[in-house]
């Protein structure tokens, strides 16, 4: 077994790439320059006055890294300081590829030893200079690691939510998830079992029982004796109470849907459909 392979990284401070970060195995040399077969590959039409064949990094193994120009036409530079021979290279320091008569500069790069890179507490993925850093447990975390939502760290999100919930804190919405169907209020619902895929409007609700009677839903035939206000009497159709458990809300696209509650930031509460987001 081969241990994962040790990196350097290269963080693109200026040209073409600027923002970016790119890695290579820390072996053998590491080329640097605008034709594509560089193994640090720089933009071959906008990164001038970089060279073709530009600069690289000579690997000696236990961490010792040499900077050696290429033969370029404008110059290697380290920390603003032209390159002459190999010189050693070491984690912060800055090169720049190329600075012409005219003062252009080619792209600057800065060296980092895989040791030295600092590595995201949630993914353990690299962080660089572009990062975010968790208001709730400052931590600095990588991009692909923030909950939108909380505008904190994954990590942090779900503590975040527990505490925010229901204090109506401005500026976010809160989106927590309801297992129970609520149909304290009128609303079309879907229904499983006997009458299954039968849409109605809730008419009452029994929460100790855990019931429901929704319009057009399990009628029955229910004798009816004739009372002063129904003067007949007779067979009539009467809905019948069903359990909770087999209606589901619809959205206003008529999908069976779960329920959240979004708090604005006014505090108040409305409650959501969380197939589309729509207030129910
Ligand atoms: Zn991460
Ligand atoms: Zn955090």
């Amino acid at each position: 077994m081969v241990g994962p392979q040790k990196k350097v990284y290269f963080f693109f401070l200026s040209g073409a790439k600027k923002g970016k970060i790119e890695s290579a195995p820390a072996t053998g040399l590491i080329r640097i320059g605008r034709q594509h077969d560089s193994t640090i590959q720089l933009d071959p039409y906008e990164d001038i006055p970089a060279s073709g064949d530009h600069a690289q990094v000579v690997c000696e193994g236990d961490d010792r890294f040499l900077l050696e120009d290429r033969g370029s036409s404008w110059g290697t530079f380290k920390n603003d300081v032209p390159v002459v021979g190999r010189v050693p290279l070491s984690t912060g320091d800055v090169i720049t590829c190329g600075q012409d008569s005219q003062g252009r500069q080619g792209p600057k790069i800065k060296f980092y030893l895989e040791k030295d890179v600092l590595r995201c507490p949630a993914c353990e993925g690299p962080v660089y200079k572009r990062h975010f850093k968790c208001p709730a447990c400052a931590k600095k975390y990588c991009l692909r690691c923030i909950d939108f939502q909380t505008k904190t760290c994954k990590p942090c999100a779900p503590r975040v939510v527990t505490a925010r919930k229901g204090t109506g804190d401005p500026g976010f919405e809160l989106v927590e998830d309801d297992e129970e169907v609520d149909a304290k209020r009128p609303a079309r619902v879907v229904v499983s079992g006997k009458d299954r895929g039968k849409t109605g409007e809730v008419m009452s609700v029994d929460p100790v029982a855990g019931k429901v009677i929704v319009e057009g839903v399990n009628v029955a035939k229910r004798h009816q004796k004739p009372t002063r206000s129904m003067q007949q009497g007779g067979i009539i159709d009467k809905a019948m109470p069903i359990d909770v458990s087999n209606v589901s809300l619809i959205d206003s696209s008529g999908r069976s849907t779960r329920v959240g509650y979004r708090v604005g930031a006014d505090g108040t509460k409305s409650r959501i459909a969380r197939t589309n987001g729509g207030e129910l």
